[in-house]
């Protein structure tokens, strides 16, 4: 992933039991779904969906995500006391990923991109799927990255 525009935000969020929060000053435009089998396992889900965020532009502002390495590349970061799903943070990289869903209003932040297609689960014909973009093999760009 090349460079991406930085969007200055101010925006909040946490894990479900309120026990991490943090808040963010700015995001790359790099809203995403990964369908990879490690995102997959990350997430306990189809798909995980994350955005990049700067690593200066995030505050912890209560707790810490507790982390899990996922290879020697890459780490997950949730909470250690309810498991929400918060980060995923490729070491070399100058952003870390933020789970979208759990800033406290991911509608502020639709997925561009997906990645990962080659281990997209199949999907029955949801209500309104097809029309959201996730059903079509769109392009995406090249890379990402080792989970
Ligand atoms: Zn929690
Ligand atoms: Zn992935």
């Amino acid at each position: 992933m090349g460079s991406h525009e930085r969007l200055e935000v101010d925006a909040s969020g946490g894990c479900q039991c309120g026990a991490v929060r943090y808040r963010v000053s700015a995001v790359l435009d790099t809203s995403h779904i990964c369908h990879c089998r490690m995102c997959q396992k990350a997430a306990g889900n189809f798909f995980i969906a994350l955005i990049g965020v700067p690593r200066d532009a995030i505050a912890w502002t209560r707790g810490m995500p507790a982390t899990f390495n996922s290879s020697d590349k890459a780490a997950r970061g949730f909470c250690a006391d309810c498991g929400t799903p918060l980060l995923y943070d490729y070491f070399e990289s100058k952003h870390i990923n933020l789970t979208t869903g759990s800033f406290d209003d991911p509608s502020r932040f639709a997925p561009r991109f997906q990645f990962g297609l080659e281990a997209r689960l199949p999907v029955s014909s949801l209500n309104g799927w097809q029309k959201a973009g996730f059903g079509a093999s769109d392009a995406t760009p090249a890379g990402g990255g080792a989970a």
